[in-house]
């Protein structure tokens, strides 16, 4: 399912006897199951639609009792997360975004998430799982209260395995919009490999240290890992150690960007930022991968989602020409990726990134003037159409945190 702002996450981890993890296994892998088996019903039927997807969950917990033991929504739940990615795909194609991300087999699914039935909760840090997968009673570890909120609005119920243990996810149907009062002011950011971004009024978010940091220390471990033999328990503890540090790294990026995004957006009325998907294709393909590209996605994610909770305008802006373009007359400057500083003939100088966040702006305010108007066939595309798709079954293609949950 996708977020929206009335959708607040709680998680837990979750406390329990080896053969209830292993029961939760067995559940992950049962879902994953049903999902490429939709998949597979898509790929081999023509004109396949969500609700064929759901039919099939019934007639797939006939034919494998291993499916019949999984709760039937959260078997449903499984279809409708290949029917998102099938559906991501109808989408990219008729936009033309590129790459069209066909949807693939899940290999590795590391969830399994339940709707409103096959659990019941025992207590405020207790929750038992009804259906036959014999999950049992499960102990939550955490700060949250989930006494606080009605039951009937939690939506759905997640089990998560990580490289630490398991977790337990909660999506809460709240009001959560806190509109904020005008500030009068605006702000457009570029984002970068130096800084974090730039933003309009010159000032500089430095790159958090962590990156670099756990950039060394990754490298260390993986020279380890190459080491170790094939099958040994020696490799089996390198690659946990490995995914605990990726996990680590990935919570404070995501600590980071939260953070950030919460205080750009609570000091400004509109935030204007670069289309990253397209600046990626424009301007770097060899970082695509990067850290700090994923930390970028994230941030935008999380610019957009509160722009929603506290009411404030978001936009994405093309990025064609921002850094090139003179913000002052209008002229193209060139410049190579080395060059810091804008100069134009017309006597404006400039930092070279505060210059394209000024354009940014402009682009931002201009796209929001004309709210309303075909902003798609200007090249433009305002935050309100591209909104995320933060979700339980989404996943960006930049983003290596498809299982965390985007709310603090
Ligand atoms: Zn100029």
């Amino acid at each position: 399912m996708r977020y929206n702002k009335n959708t607040l996450i709680q998680e837990f981890k979750v406390k329990a006897k080896p053969f209830q993890f292993a029961a939760i296994d067995e559940a992950i892998r049962t879902a994953q199951f049903v999902q490429n088996k939709a998949l597979r019903y898509w790929m081999d039927n023509a004109l396949v639609n969500k609700f064929d997807l759901n039919k099939l969950c019934a007639v797939l917990a006939k034919e494998f009792s291993f499916a019949g033991e999984l709760n039937s929504m959260a078997r449903q739940a499984s279809a409708e997360r290949a029917w998102s990615a099938i559906s991501r795909f109808y989408d990219n194609c008729k936009k033309r975004i590129k790459p069209v991300g066909y949807p693939k087999f899940k290999k590795f699914a590391r969830s399994v998430e339940y709707k409103t039935s096959g659990w019941k909760l025992t207590g405020t840090k207790r929750i038992v799982f009804t259906d036959k997968k014999g999950i049992g009673q499960l102990k939550l570890v955490g700060t949250h209260d989930l006494g606080y909120y009605p039951v009937e609005l939690i939506k759905r119920v997640r089990l998560i395995r990580r490289a630490d243990g398991y977790y337990c996810q909660f999506c809460i149907q709240v009001n959560r919009r806190e509109p904020l009062e005008a500030t009068g002011r605006t702000v457009g950011l570029d984002v970068g490999l130096e800084s974090f971004y730039t933003d309009s009024n010159g000032r500089k978010e430095n790159n958090p240290r962590f990156y670099r940091k756990s950039q060394a220390k990754r490298r260390t471990l993986q020279r380890r890992l190459a080491r170790t033999k094939k099958g040994s328990n020696n490799r089996k503890k390198a690659i946990n150690t490995l995914a605990r540090l990726d996990l680590k790294t990935s919570r404070q990026r995501k600590d980071h960007v939260v953070k950030l995004a919460r205080c750009v957006v609570q000091s400004n009325d509109l935030v204007a930022y670069e289309d990253l998907r397209i600046k990626n294709m424009v301007r770097n393909h060899n970082l695509a991968k990067s850290i700090t590209d994923a930390g970028w996605y994230q941030f935008r994610q999380w610019l957009e989602r509160y722009g929603q909770v506290f009411g404030r305008v978001t936009v994405a802006v093309n990025p064609a020409y921002t850094s090139q373009e003179c913000f002052s007359c209008g002229q193209i400057v060139k410049k190579s990726l080395s060059t810091r500083t804008h100069a134009c003939a017309c006597g404006t100088q400039l930092d070279r990134d505060e210059n394209a966040a000024l354009n940014i702006l402009r682009a931002g305010l201009v796209a929001v003037g004309h709210t309303g108007t075909s902003l798609h066939d200007r090249g433009n595309a305002s935050g309100e159409m591209t909104a995320t798709y933060l979700g339980f079954s989404s996943g960006g293609q930049v983003t290596s945190q498809k299982e965390e949950s985007p709310l603090p």
